[in-house]
C-alpha cells in the first residue's frame, strides 16, 4: 500500500473513533468484536498478543475476552512460549458453538451445506428439479433445511442463521424481486423460511455469494479486487473491490449475464437482446450440443455428459467447449477492462470444464482485453468448486450473527 493510502486510512479511523466517544456502548461493540475476529483469524494467541496487535489495553481485551469465554465463543488451550514472565495461556474461536446452513438455489438444483462457525461442512444436500413454480421449490428448499437440521450437534447456540443465494435481483427485504431464469417476480423468500424455521435468514444473489466464498476460503484469499464470474445456466458476476463485497446502490449490482455482446442478437428472457448468457452460459453450451445431435439421442444432454464426451476427444464437443470459452472471455474482456482487477475468477457449474474453457478465454483476453489491464489480471477457476455459493452464504448467516451484541440462546 502506498504511503499516502496507508495516512489517508490511518487518518479516516481516527476521525471515526473521535466521533464515536460519546458512545462507549458502541466503542466496546466494536473492540469486543476486533477481539473476536483477531482470534478467529491468528488463534491461537494470547490475551497480550490481541491487546499488542489491537492496540488496546490488556485490561480492556482481558475483560472482552472473558465476556467471550462466557458466551462460549471463545476458549482456552494449553500454554504458550514464555517471553520472559509466565508463559500465557493461549485463546482459541469455538467454531462449535453453533451452526448455519447455506443454500444455493440454482435453475435446476439445491445445494445445501450445515457448517459449523468457521464454515467447515459437516453435511451436504444435493436435489435437482424440474419444475420452477415458487411453492414447489420453496418446499424443496424446507426440506433441504430439515434434512440438514437432522445430524445438526448439539451446542450452545444451535442453528444461527440460514442464508439463501438465489439465480436473480433481492431486495433489502429478502424479496426475490426478478429470477429470470426460474420465472419469479417479487416472491417474499426470507419471510416465508423465517416463517418456519425462526431463526435469521439472509437472501442475496448467488453470485454476490459465491465470490465472497471464494474469498473467504477459495481462490481469492489473496486478491483484494476480484471479479467472479458464477457461469451456470445463467451467468451473475460478483464484484469484491478494495477488500469488500461491492453489492450497488440497491443490492442489485452484477447481472453482467444481461450485458448486451451482440445487439442484433436473440431475445433473452430479461427482455433484452443479445445478452451474455445467451452465448456463455451452461444453457448455451446445452443448446448448442443439442442442435449438433452430438449423441443421437433424444433425451436432453446434460454438462456431466458432455464432459465425458471431451475427456474422449470427441471433436465435436471440444470444438463446443471451445466455443463457449470464447464467449465467456469476450465477456470478462469488458469486465477487465471496465474494473482493472487483480483477478477474475470462474466459478458455478461450468467450472468444472476448465480444462477444456481455460485456453479459449485465456486466448480471448489476449487478443482483446487492453494490455494494461492484461499485465496485472490473473484468471482462476473457483478452488471450492460448486461449493462456492453454498459457502458464502453460510458465511453471511455467520457472520450477521457473530456481530450481533446480545446473543440469545435459540433453541429447535
Ligand atoms: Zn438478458
Amino acid at each position: 500500500m502506498e504511503l499516502f493510502e496507508l495516512l489517508r486510512q490511518i487518518g479516516k479511523r481516527v476521525i471515526n473513533l473521535t466521533k464515536l466517544t460519546g458512545n462507549p456502548h458502541l466503542i466496546k461493540k466494536i473492540n469486543k468484536s476486533l477481539v473476536l475476529e483477531m482470534i478467529q483469524s491468528e488463534g491461537p494467541i494470547s490475551r497480550a498478543d490481541v491487546a499488542q496487535r489491537l492496540g488496546l489495553n490488556k485490561g480492556t481485551v482481558s475483560s472482552l475476552v472473558k465476556e467471550l469465554m462466557d458466551e462460549e465463543l471463545v476458549y482456552e488451550i494449553g500454554h504458550g512460549e514464555s517471553s520472559g514472565g509466565r508463559r500465557p495461556v493461549l485463546l482459541l474461536f469455538n467454531e462449535k458453538a453453533g451452526y448455519s446452513i447455506g443454500i444455493d438455489l440454482g435453475v435446476h438444483y439445491i445445494l445445501g451445506v450445515l457448517t459449523d462457525l468457521r464454515g467447515n461442512i459437516i453435511k451436504e444436500h444435493h436435489v435437482t428439479f424440474h419444475h420452477k413454480e415458487y411453492s414447489t421449490v420453496l418446499a424443496l428448499i424446507k426440506e433441504t433445511i430439515g434434512y440438514l437440521l437432522n445430524d445438526m450437534p448439539n451446542s450452545r447456540y444451535g442453528l444461527v442463521g440460514i442464508g439463501i443465494g438465489v439465480p436473480g435481483i433481492v431486495d433489502k427485504t429478502g424479496t426475490v424481486l426478478f429470477a429470470p431464469n426460474l420465472s419469479w417476480r417479487n416472491m417474499p423468500l426470507k419471510n416465508d423460511i423465517e416463517a418456519s424455521f425462526h431463526v435469521p435468514v439472509v437472501i442475496d444473489n448467488e453470485a454476490n455469494a459465491g465470490a465472497y466464498g471464494e474469498k473467504r476460503c477459495g481462490a481469492g484469499q489473496e486478491f483484494d479486487n476480484i471479479i467472479y464470474v458464477s457461469a451456470g445456466i445463467g451467468i451473475g458476476v460478483g464484484l469484491v473491490l478494495n477488500g469488500d463485497l461491492y453489492k450497488g446502490t440497491n443490492g442489485f449490482s452484477g447481472e453482467s449475464g444481461h450485458m448486451t455482446i451482440d445487439v442484433n442478437g436473440p431475445i433473452c428472457r430479461c427482455g433484452s437482446k443479445g445478452c451474455w448468457e445467451l452465448y456463455a452460459s451452461e444453457q448455451a453450451l446445452l443448446e448448442g450440443a443439442q442442435s449438433l445431435s452430438i449423441t443421437g439421442e433424444e433425451e436432453a444432454i446434460s454438462l456431466e455428459t458432455l464432459l465425458e464426451l471431451a475427456a474422449q476427444n470427441n471433436e465435436a464437443v471440444l470444438q463446443l467447449f471451445a466455443r463457449i470459452g470464447h464467449f465467456l472471455g469476450i465477456g470478462i474482456n469488458n469486465l477487465i477492462n471496465t474494473f482493472n482487477p487483480q483477478q477474475v475468477i470462474i466459478g458455478n457449474r461450468l467450472s468444472m470444464a476448465k480444462h477444456w474453457l481455460e485456453p479459449a478465454i485465456q486466448q480471448t483476453i489476449d487478443t482483446h482485453t487492453l494490455p494494461f489491464h492484461r499485465e496485472s489480471v490473473s484468471i482462476h477457476f473457483s478452488k471450492l468448486s460448486i461449493y462456492s455459493a453454498a459457502l458464502g452464504i453460510s458465511f453471511f448467516a455467520i457472520e450477521d450473527f457473530l456481530k450481533k451484541g446480545e446473543r440469545i440462546e435459540v433453541f429447535l
